[in-house]
């Protein structure tokens, strides 16, 4: 804890350079961290109460000089850093960040732009309106849709859905922006009973309970089953209707049958959204886009550029095919704010008001990988994820249950007593994810599956390598041998 007597530093001083020193410390402390990526543990070596009592200080009446402030937080922070930087990482679904949107994204930190409006940062206006096309020919979403940089997935959806809600309820005759939901036509939800919790959560945001929600059967990878909504639609015909699909489920990475499913919705007059967080990138490679063949008819489409894109976090993309519907949902006008007439204002497409110039890190990325890059970063991804399933599952001890079709397999290391349990083959599932991340070599997480326990294998990092994938299994082999 600081004492009292330290003098205030001279932190408003003009005669200091108040920047030198402390970001080049900022720097070497970053490459220093990258630096052991490879050789510290992947797992955090911390616990809750170690990081509570490092970083648990009481709050300082004086200042402290910027430079022990930075000192002390990374040698405070150590050991409750994750190494999902890292190529050993396959936890969640969490990317890794490419060294040129990392360098981008300090310099939007220090540029420290608004990205309001066009007003509160030209460039970054200009760089969103490049970065939207670009990303629209890469994913081969129709050039006319409309698109939003939003802080992940998850507001991807809250915005993709709020048009959704606006033009199924405009089609239905009612002025939402007037009346809003209160005595409006009740909205029906169709959604995949794999989806992800994000998506819920936006429907209840928008004033959609789960009693508007209809699950969807899915087939044995996941997969929406065409009758199974067809049915559905029959079902709620005449209601404004959202059918909600994906492409790339948590667990098994699969695309829904958009080809079988979209027309499907669009003769009941069904909007369609897709849940495409990171599967939606398949359709950036040519080996894997017939995996979510028939998306571009959807509506409207979520992504992250923080997931497989590897870009720093903070960092998602809304696309909705009717423009119009998009900015009824979003469009929000002051007398304060300065708008242009021909420049992107971007504020009338997000949900945000302030909000981080997160173009740029996008543009950075998108331009250092180039159309090849970013389909390479997809084939390698997928490849590394089938073979880390395939030796994985193959070792004693351990069963593949789902190979990788994208960038993600399902394993499981059941119990080998006879008689063994769900229950068993659970515990012994976890002890062994468990061990696996306690060896710092490598992190998993768990997941239920199909009524079963599974350790999932996620790759959607640049930085894993076919020397990581190696150095797993090795890993992975040691801990079941015991
Ligand atoms: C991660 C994820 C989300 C949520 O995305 P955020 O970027 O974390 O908001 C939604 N859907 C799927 C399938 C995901 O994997």
């Amino acid at each position: 804890m600081a004492t009292t007597n330290e003098p205030i530093p001279e932190v408003f001083s003009a005669t200091t350079e108040p920047y030198e020193d402390l970001l080049r410390q900022a720097c070497e402390t970053a490459l220093a961290y990258l630096a052991k990526l490879d050789s510290a543990s992947v797992a955090a070596t911390a616990d809750l109460a170690a990081l509570r009592a490092q970083l648990g200080r009481a709050l300082n009446d004086r200042g402290i000089p910027a430079e022990r402030v930075i000192a002390e937080l990374a040698a405070d922070a150590e050991g409750g850093i994750i190494g999902s930087a890292g190529g050993r990482f396959f936890g969640w679904v969490i990317g890794g960040a490419f060294p040129a949107a990392l360098a981008a994204d300090w310099l939007t930190s220090a540029w420290d732009q608004n990205a309001a409006v066009y007003a509160t940062s030209p460039a970054e206006a200009v760089v969103e309106e490049v970065v939207g096309a670009w990303l629209k020919e890469i994913l081969g979403l129709p050039h006319q849709a409309s698109y939003a940089l939003v802080s992940g997935c998850q507001m991807a959806h809250v915005t993709c859905m709020a048009a959704a809600r606006h033009a199924v309820l405009t089609q239905h005759g009612w002025d939402l922006d007037e009346k809003g939901l209160s005595g409006a036509p009740e909205i029906r939800v169709l959604a995949s009973d794999q989806k992800h919790g994000s998506v819920a959560r936006a429907l209840r945001v928008l004033g959609i309970g789960r009693a508007q929600v209809v699950d969807l059967a899915t087939d044995a990878m996941s997969r929406v089953i065409p009758e199974a909504l067809a049915e559905a639609l029959e079902k709620t015909s005449g209601a404004p209707t959202i059918v909600v699909l994906q492409a790339g489920e948590i667990n098994t990475g699969s695309a829904d049958p958009f080809e079988a499913l979209v027309p499907l919705a669009k003769q009941h007059g069904a909007w369609v959204h897709v849940d495409g967080a990171f599967g939606l990138w398949a359709a950036a490679s040519a080996q894997y886009r017939h995996l979510v063949r028939g998306v571009e008819g959807a509506d409207s489409w979520a992504t992250d550029g923080h997931k497989w894109l590897n870009v720093p976090h903070d960092c998602g993309f809304a696309f909705v095919a009717h423009p119009e519907a998009h900015r009824a949902a979003m469009m929000q006008r002051t007398s304060y704010v300065t708008y242009d007439g021909d420049a992107r204002d971007e504020m009338e497409w997000n949900p945000e008001w302030s909000r981080r110039a997160r173009g740029f890190a996008t543009y950075a990325t998108l331009r250092h990988l180039g159309r090849a890059g970013v389909s390479a970063l997809v084939d390698r991804c997928c490849a590394h994820a089938k073979a880390l399933g395939e030796r994985i599952g193959a070792l004693p001890g351990a069963e593949l249950l789902c190979g990788a079709t994208m960038n993600q397999a399902l394993v499981r290391f059941p119990d080998p007593k006879p008689g063994a349990t769900e229950a068993d083959h659970a515990q012994r599932t976890d002890a062994v994810i468990a061990a696996i991340n306690a060896t710092g070599e490598a992190y998993f997480t768990a997941s239920m599956w199909k009524g079963r326990r599974v350790m999932r294998i996620s790759v959607s990092s640049w930085q894993t390598s076919e020397a990581d994938v190696e150095r797993v299994v090795r890993a992975v082999e040691g801990v079941l041998r015991g």
